[in-house]
């Protein structure tokens, strides 16, 4: 979506990239260098890049060096947006090249943008919808206490709602202005909690506008005393932060994920494109998360599909198929990737799951049987039956899964393989054995 922002109404513009830690980098150009902001762009190091970790550590890989070298930040002008009216402050997502003007392999979003090329290639055309929950924070009530929830009324009530009515109507305009029309707000399950959805379009757009619709909500939760987290456990013991993605297909402009007639309700590619999903989940779920609480998250129970299954509305499998709903017809229908996570790199999760979909169809992957229940439920025999297979249980063995897996390799090449598992593997190494507690306030506000 072209925004359409007028470079006389920008005094600022954040020029911001999304690491391998999944954290949101920026720098700010100021209104005479607009023009250059997408042609020269902004130097980054390789250490910011590409391998800085959650906690700022510096690693290094085979590839690219921590200390000798740098990337160019190019603006893509087309995702520009506004903000701030006022401010005149403007947002811009960057791709990294080399020095010499060719990109950069380690850039997640030029990943993205290969992975939809190939789609386009088969003629398939996907699009992402997202569901972004985060929590709200009061201020802690004295110096290092614990930070307090925003809500405290039952889930999804509008007594929850009410507390924080100001936040969640600023926040509905700011998005409107910001060009990320959001789709429906929600008080969620969790103190705190709150979700917001955002319609179905192309999958970088998509993603772009997850990753502005987190700087103008942080901005929004500020100017009310609150602050907001996208971690995937802001509270340990409390309700799980997802970042969902709905993803739908289309070939020669028909849904394949849309048949009512079939005794799966998808066509035989969408089943295709289900059955490879499922199939990479081992090798790829480091991709959807990667955070050490990425998996304190994934557990049964959380409704955050800790299974590897899919069903009809099914909220404990990984992939829960939404079919359309009377009077909207067969084309709302979708399938709900559920284990994705705000500390992702949400363009690498979204090129991993696409990627994986593409594969499945390349291979005729068949789905398995669709599980009608709780997964968790079931006996051992009843899982061996529907080929349900859990996630990986920690950070650590689903790192070993991606690093030793030919299939992303294949798909994002070597170098940005092993710059991700380095900063990854440092969280796991780091931080795996602490409690859950230290981590989530080690990660809380950095997403
Ligand atoms: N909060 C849950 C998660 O961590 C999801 C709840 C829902 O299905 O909306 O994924
Ligand atoms: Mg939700």
């Amino acid at each position: 979506m072209n925004r359409s922002v007028r470079f006389d109404d920008i005094r600022a513009l954040l020029v911001c990239h999304v690491d391998n830690a999944g954290i949101s980098r920026v720098k700010v150009l100021p209104h005479r260098r607009l023009l250059s902001a997408s042609t020269h762009g902004v130097t980054i190091s390789n250490s910011v890049g590409v391998l800085f970790s959650v906690d700022d550590h510096l690693n290094a890989t085979p590839d690219v060096d921590p200390i000798v070298g740098d990337l160019r930040g190019i603006a893509d002008s087309s995702a520009m947006a506004l903000i701030d009216r006022e401010a005149g402050l403007a947002w811009a997502p960057a791709d990294l090249y080399r020095l010499d003007g060719t990109p950069h392999p380690t850039c997640q979003r030029t990943a993205l943008r290969r992975v939809v090329d190939d789609a386009e290639d088969v003629r398939l055309t996907f699009t992402v919808g997202v569901e972004l929950e985060c929590t709200l924070f009061r201020p802690a009530a004295e110096a290092g206490g614990p930070p307090v929830p925003a809500t405290t009324g039952p889930a999804y009530s509008t007594t929850s709602l009410l507390e924080v009515e100001g936040f969640a109507t600023d926040a509905i305009a700011a998005l409107d202005l910001a060009g990320v029309p959001v789709d429906q707000v929600h008080p969620e399950f969790g103190s705190g909690q709150i979700e917001f959805a955002f319609g179905p379009r192309d999958p970088l757009g998509a993603v772009d506008d997850l990753v502005l619709a987190r700087v103008v909500l942080s901005r929004v939760a500020r100017q009310h005393g609150l602050l907001v987290s996208f971690a995937p456990v802001p509270i340990v013991g409390g309700s799980t932060n997802g970042c969902h993605v709905h993803l739908s297909a289309r070939r020669d402009g028909r849904n394949v994920f849309a048949d009512p007639s079939a005794k799966l309700g998808v066509t035989p590619e969408g089943g295709h494109l289900i059955g490879g999903i499922l199939d990479r989940l081992e090798e790829g779920v480091a991709l959807l998360g990667g955070s050490v609480l990425s998996f304190t998250r994934l557990r049964p129970h959380a409704w955050a599909g800790a299974d590897i299954c899919w069903g009809p509305g099914n909220r404990e499998a990984a992939i829960r198929f939404v079919p359309g709903q009377a009077g909207m017809g067969a084309e709302q229908s979708n399938i709900e990737v559920k284990p994705v996570d705000g500390a992702a790199n949400p363009y690498l999760a979204v090129a991993a799951i696409i990627a994986a979909a593409l594969d499945g169809s390349a291979r005729k992957v068949a789905p398995p049987k669709p599980v009608r229940v709780d997964p968790s439920t079931l006996t051992a025999a009843q899982r061996r039956a529907s080929g349900v297979r859990p996630l990986p249980a920690d950070l650590g063995s689903a790192l070993h899964r991606l690093e030793s897996s030919d299939f992303y390799r294949g798909v994002f090449g070597d170098v940005l393989v092993d710059a991700y598992v380095a900063t990854r593997q440092h969280e796991w190494e780091a931080y795996g054995e602490h409690v859950p507690e230290d981590v989530a306030d080690l990660v809380r506000w950095k997403y």
